[in-house]
């Protein structure tokens, strides 16, 4: 039974949907059909019984009622009585003291059949019983001196016929049963098993043409076209993702590109030229640590991106008070560049707690903060200020610079975007400081926002959710 089962079970799923409901209609179908059967029967032979039962009484109610004494003068009238109240396939015979029959009325009941049966046994001179297809009851009868039985015989036959009619077409039924249900089942775990076959059709598919094929879903809003529509948008997601890392290894290369072929042309101008020309030398030699310095920020840079986008969990403290850390970068930024002037306002935060690691606060607040001074010109005036609303504590770096075109504004947190190259470049603005403060925010569920005006000034907004106190 266990080698089935375990048979059973390694196999497909449509033979394994066909075997399980044709097994399960079937084993429904056979109760059914039992319980019926029996309940039949039971209630057939309960209703011979009454009959019988009955038509007895009448017999027996009749013989006291004339108080016959069973003489040769009686005969006439307890025949032609009996003849009136014999039924179908029934006899009915009236014994005296010794079990012979006075009295013998039958209805296709053989006599070979009854005296078979004889009296001896003390039990059979009362009470109901079956013998093979015939129901017996008899009773005793006492009128005066005459000591003897009454016999109904009925012959069960065409009963017993019936009932066997019945199982008959039953198991016919229950065979039919098994043959729908099998092909029901089978139709069944096809319908069920087509979306998964397309599906499978479809990963195969992917795998030898490539990421952009996808899953024909079809619109029956059911469990499985919304298992395909989810599988659709993975493989979306998986592209979109594949593209995106392709684009950032050529950009990357791009942006690694100029300062290389920048140091390589001062290289051989030094190999052909500056040996013996001191400024030559002097000139190549200092914009080559330039560019050196420029290449290890990029690399560094590109290093705290990939970190950001790394979804580490459980790295130490994740709790920070927003308006220390602002204060503790402010300290630091006017020691590096005096002639800023830098109004703060976080009295609003004072003893918010928000869930952020203090480094990666600081990395932001850096980023943010760098990018006002780098372009500010002349107006040298930066706002930060700090607010807390609907559970959220948001700080807010406002600079009067140059600004940030309206075109551009919706690119400027991409990789590597610079509104102008050159200036940027300049000053030593790689294009990812903006792109690693989004991940870095979005890591911690917040949220980055840029307002700008050309030359008025640029509003940075990032919030993060508040931890409960
Ligand atoms: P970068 O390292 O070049 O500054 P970012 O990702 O930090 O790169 O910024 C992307 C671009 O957005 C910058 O090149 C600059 O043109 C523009 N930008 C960012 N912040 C400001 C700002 N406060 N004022 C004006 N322009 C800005």
């Amino acid at each position: 039974m266990r080698k089935l089962f375990s048979a059973v079970h390694q196999l497909p799923i449509k033979w394994k949907l066909t075997i399980w409901s044709s097994l399960l209609l079937f084993l429904l179908f056979a109760a059914y059909n039992a319980v019926q059967y029996t309940f039949i029967e039971k209630w057939m032979i309960q209703q011979e019984k009454i009959g019988t039962r009955q038509n007895m009484n009448e017999i027996l109610n009749y013989f006291l009622e004339n108080e016959f004494s069973f003489k040769e003068s009686d005969m006439p009238y307890i025949r032609g009585f009996l003849e009136k109240v014999n039924h179908q396939n029934q006899s009915i015979r009236v014994l005296d003291d010794k079990g012979r029959p006075i009295v013998v009325v039958s209805n296709r009941v053989p006599n070979e059949w009854i005296d078979g049966d004889p009296l001896s046994a003390p039990e059979k001179t009362g009470g109901l019983y079956f013998k093979d297809r015939l129901l017996i009851m008899r009773s005793p009868l006492t009128i005066f001196e005459f000591n003897g039985t009454v016999e109904i015989v009925k012959n069960n036959e065409d009963f017993v016929q019936l009932i066997n009619a019945f199982s008959r077409v039953m198991l016919v039924c229950g065979f039919g049963a098994i043959i729908i249900s099998g092909v029901g089942g089978r139709l069944l775990a096809r319908q069920l098993l087509k979306p998964l076959q397309s599906m499978a059709d479809a990963i195969r598919k992917i795998k030898q043409k490539g990421l952009h094929e996808r899953v024909l879903v079809n619109n029956n809003h059911d469990e499985i076209s919304t298992l395909m529509k989810m599988f659709n948008e993975m493989m979306d997601q998986v592209e979109r993702s594949f593209q995106q890392q392709r684009q950032f290894v050529e950009d990357a290369s791009h942006e690694l590109r100029t300062p290389i072929a920048i140091i390589e042309g001062h290289l051989s101008l030094l190999q052909r030229w500056g040996k013996k020309d001191p400024a030559i030398l002097e000139e190549s030699l200092d914009i080559s640590i330039q560019e050196l310095a420029r290449l290890k920020g990029l690399v560094q840079e590109l290093l705290a991106l990939t970190r950001a986008e790394e979804q580490t969990t459980g790295e130490g403290v994740r709790k920070a008070k927003p308006d220390q850390v602002v204060l503790h970068v402010m300290k630091h930024i006017a020691a590096v560049y005096p002639s800023f002037q830098l109004e703060t306002e976080l009295v609003p935060l004072t003893g918010t707690m928000i869930e952020i690691s203090e480094g990666h606060l600081e990395q932001i607040m850096l980023i943010v903060l760098d990018n006002a001074m780098k372009y500010s010109m002349e107006n040298k005036r930066i706002r930060i200020k700090g607010s807390v609303l609907d559970r959220h504590a948001s700080i807010e770096i406002t600079d009067s610079g140059i600004g940030i075109p309206e075109t551009d504004l919706p690119y400027v947190m991409d990789r590597f975007y610079r509104v102008d190259k050159a200036r940027s470049r300049e000053q030593g603005g790689n294009g990812l400081g903006l792109s690693i403060a989004k991940r870095l925010v979005e890591r911690y569920n917040g949220a980055i926002s840029i307002r700008s005006k050309e030359n008025e000034g640029t509003t940075v907004t990032v919030s993060f959710p508040v931890l409960p106190p």
